[in-house]
């Protein structure tokens, strides 16, 4: 159950796209990669994937869960190092903790978002708390990687901690929808994520028969996620299943509508994530936790690592 919700008969609404709208079509829908993360936490990855290599500027799309762990069993990441790109992490349900190098961190927890510019680099540990671990329970979120552009990739590290109130709510043409705007802008309505290039990320909730048709900027990459429910994407009515992405060709606006029965252990609404992003345009080189432009940055970014320039573990910790 997605955290922030609200009476979406209250919200502003967005208005119809104009007559002249051109509705992208759907040009694939992908299935995950399933595979674990960390020390092992499930993961739902549609890219990169076979096919699939990035959406770019997003390099890494990984959905966390959902998963109702018994006592004991959650699990994070270990102390790892990330440069050349952004990790934005969105909590649905539980929480996530995370530490730095520089000091920085905090709780993630339902329907927070944490915006972290690794930049030049960083170290991190990600990790459900201990309370999530001793009780078990449920653990759902989000881990998008949206790169950044060359002459961004040595930023300082940054945090942009974006709490469940913060986000803009808004609602589909007819008050059915709810519309979360965790970034970029919509209709007029702006989310809270500073980002380094013009992006969109929306998480919206369509309920069984309801349509959502949103503007966004042709320019822009766009592709939307199915987190739970089912429905269909574009005038296509192309079907996007839980776990399943919808990558969008070139348009003006998007067009989504939720399946008819929706399963019994969900919302009742297809929960579906909307991106969308203007392409950087340049080489990806990408190893691991580092993604750069060329082989040699790679290469200096390991060099970096290994040698401590890009912060040490704190001594506090006892991970
Ligand atoms: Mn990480």
């Amino acid at each position: 159950m997605p955290a922030v919700t609200a009476d979406t008969f209250t919200l502003p609404r967005l208005a119809r796209p104009a007559p002249d709208a051109r509705f992208r079509p759907v040009k694939r829908v992908a299935g995950s990669l399933r595979t674990f993360e960390g020390e092992g936490f499930p993961v739902r990855r549609p890219f990169p994937n076979h096919g699939l290599d990035q959406v770019d500027p997003f390099v890494l799309f990984d959905h966390m869960g959902a998963v109702d762990y018994g006592p004991g069993e959650a699990k994070g990441t270990p102390w790892h190092p990330h440069r050349g790109f952004e990790t934005v992490t969105y909590i649905i349900d539980g929480a996530f903790e995370h530490e730095d190098s520089t000091g920085g961190g905090g709780l993630i927890t339902n329907g927070a978002t944490q915006w972290m510019t690794a930049g030049a680099g960083i170290l991190h540990i990600e990790k459900p708390p201990e309370s999530l671990v001793a009780s078990g329970g449920l653990f759902h979120g989000v881990q998008l990687w949206v790169n950044l552009p060359s002459a961004d990739k040595f930023v300082s590290p940054k945090y942009q901690d974006i709490h469940s109130a913060d986000l803009a709510l808004v609602s589909n043409h007819d008050g059915s929808a709810l519309v979360r705007v965790i970034a970029g802008e919509i209709g007029g309505f702006n989310g809270p994520g500073m980002t380094h290039t013009p992006i969109a990320y929306l998480h919206a909730s369509v309920p069984p028969g309801s349509e959502v048709e949103i503007e966004l900027p042709e320019g822009y990459n766009t592709f939307a996620y199915a987190l739970s429910g089912g429905g269909f994407a574009g005038l296509e009515d192309a079907v996007v299943n839980e776990g399943e992405l919808a990558l969008f060709g070139p348009g003006s606006a998007i067009k989504l509508r939720g399946g008819e029965s929706q399963p019994s252990n969900g919302t009742g609404s297809w929960e579906v994530l909307i991106l969308g992003g203007q392409p950087i345009s340049e080489p990806v080189a990408r190893y691991g936790p580092f993604v750069m432009n060329t082989k040699d940055e790679i290469r200096q970014a390991l060099e970096d690592f290994q040698s401590g320039r890009m912060g040490n573990i704190p001594v506090r910790s006892t991970e």
